[in-house]
């Protein structure tokens, strides 16, 4: 494997050393004909190893776990979650293996991580494979939200097994080889509380701090500031998010990460008509994770965090509440703060008073709410309004009164149209270009993944004979709905 991973880049077993009890080695299953479908050059360029040799057999070997790398030690990790408002102890990666980090060319310690390889005793019912849909999907829609500079895990490879995978129908299999700062979760202290082990629980929360907070522990409180960290950490991405009009759909405890990067790409869409209610997860019949829960259930989620964190927070319970509970009430002006800011933004204008800019934030998304236009197109369109050309987007309403009041106030801003272009995505990947891609890429034609790929990684750059990678859904799609499980 010298070739793959020189000998600069070896892996660690740094969290199968340091939290043993919550991991399990385990070995991916066996892939006996594996086909590269999708690689991400630039992200193996990033860690260092050389794009040629991943696609070589041995590279192949590599990326399903068929061979290991130097150093490697892969495990299977422990931790628990909060499903839909359901606590369960044991959850664990059923269907994943952790090959192990490696330091990249940055310097930055990342998680090397396979998904869809093979069952392990985290399984439960579950067969342990993916299909190569979904994980195509997982591709792309990370890919675009790093490009978007989201936080986000990020994918470097999606390797057909050859092997069937049985679903409602006989699918393709796949391997994802999914890259992170840390596979660390809500759901990992969790675990590590609801096993009763102080200790571990510590261990957890030491080895969280140096991985991602490196700062928290030179405070009086280490594990306060984690918390905080974590808090802070997530009310931004959220907010990127809605920015964004980004809908996780499934946002479980156990897929919600300390690091604050966006993981687990399962039911996920980006909104296209605005509608704060929308969902589009099959699974998600109550609309808990809908578009605008999404702060309430991040808050939510952290409070979950809050209470397996208290034994370290202060040995006495008592003190701990109120401190975890002080800390927490940062969340809302933190995810309201970030918003307004990122809104400012997307709105071209210069001033950062806020009684300035609340009556023209608020009037925009009263307009959005109203006119339900197509998200995207309305804040791209915006930016040729911003340059004296209002019509493209004056056209998105079908009563455009509303929408022309409230232009008005805003133009009189003076708002900056080519730092609204520098933040207003023109390319996100609609679900009907997604979906278009990957049966396109099931049927054995990687062509249409690749120009998605093209525009969504270069989301800011109007690009000629990108046109239709800009353009909503056509009638004929339909309502949309995502599954996961996958
Ligand atoms: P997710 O909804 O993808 O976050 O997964 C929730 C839990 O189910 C995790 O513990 C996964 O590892 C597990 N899981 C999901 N799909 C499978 C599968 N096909 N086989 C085994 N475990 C799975
Ligand atoms: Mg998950």
């Amino acid at each position: 494997m010298s070739t793959v991973t020189p000998s600069t880049l070896t892996f660690d077993g740094l969290f199968a050393r340091e939290l043993a009890e919550m991991a399990i080695p385990w070995r991916a299953e066996a892939v006996p004909d594996p086909r590269l479908l999708v690689l991400n050059e630039p992200l193996a360029a990033e860690l260092g190893f050389d794009p040629a040799a991943l696609r070589s057999p041995e590279g192949l070997h590599l990326l399903t776990g068929n061979r290991l790398p130097e150093g490697a030690t892969p495990v299977a990790q422990a931790y628990a979650g909060h499903q839909f408002g359901w606590f369960t102890p044991r959850l664990g990666d059923g269907r994943a293996v952790l090959l192990g980090e490696v330091v990249g060319g940055d310097g930055r310690l990342r998680d090397i991580h396979l998904k869809g390889s093979g069952r392990t005793p985290f399984a439960r019912g579950g067969d342990g494979l993916a299909a190569v849909g979904p994980m195509l999907r997982e591709y792309v829609v990370s890919e675009a939200m790093h490009a978007l500079g989201i936080p986000t895990t990020r994918s470097l490879a999606v390797v057909a097994t050859g092997q069937p995978v049985y679903r409602e129908t006989e699918l393709p299999g796949a391997v994802l080889t999914r890259v992170a700062s840390s596979h660390l979760r809500v759901g990992s202290f969790q675990y590590a509380r609801a096993t009763g082990d102080v200790e571990l629980l510590r261990r957890l929360a030491d080895h969280a701090i140096t991985r991602h907070y490196p700062a928290a522990a030179d405070a009086d409180n280490p594990y306060l500031a984690l918390f905080e960290a974590v808090i802070a950490s997530q009310a931004s991405l959220v907010a990127k998010w809605m920015l964004v009009g980004f809908i996780h759909g499934v946002m479980n405890t156990d897929n919600m990460t300390i690091s604050g990067e966006t993981i687990d790409y399962g039911p996920c869409a980006f909104m296209e008509a605005f509608d704060p209610a929308t969902v589009y997860s099959s699974i998600d019949e109550g609309g808990r994770y809908a578009y605008a829960n999404q702060p309430v259930v991040a808050e939510w989620n952290l409070a979950r965090l809050a209470e397996v964190l208290l034994p370290l927070i202060h040995e006495d319970q008592e003190q701990a509440v109120p401190l975890a509970v002080e800390s927490l009430e940062a969340f809302r002006p933190r995810y309201s703060a970030s918003w307004s800011a990122g809104m400012v933004g997307k709105l071209g204008l210069q001033t950062h008073d806020d009684d300035v800019t609340s009556p023209v934030v608020d009037g925009v998304i009263a307009v959005l709410q109203a006119g339900r236009v197509d998200y995207t197109t309305f804040f791209r369109r915006l930016g040729a309004a911003a340059r004296g050309n209002a019509e493209p987007v004056r056209n998105l309403f079908a009563d455009p009164a509303a929408f022309e009041a409230w232009a008005e106030s805003w133009l009189a801003l003076a708002p900056d149209a080519a730092a609204m272009d520098r933040i207003n995505p023109l390319y996100i990947p609609r679900n009907h270009l997604v979906e278009e891609a990957l049966s396109s890429a099931a049927g054995g034609d990687p062509g249409p993944l690749e120009r998605l790929l093209e525009a969504v990684t270069a989301p800011y750059d109007e690009r000629p004979g990108l046109e239709r990678y800009a353009a909503g859904a056509p009638e004929s799609f339909g309502p949309y709905r995502t599954f996961c499980g996958t």
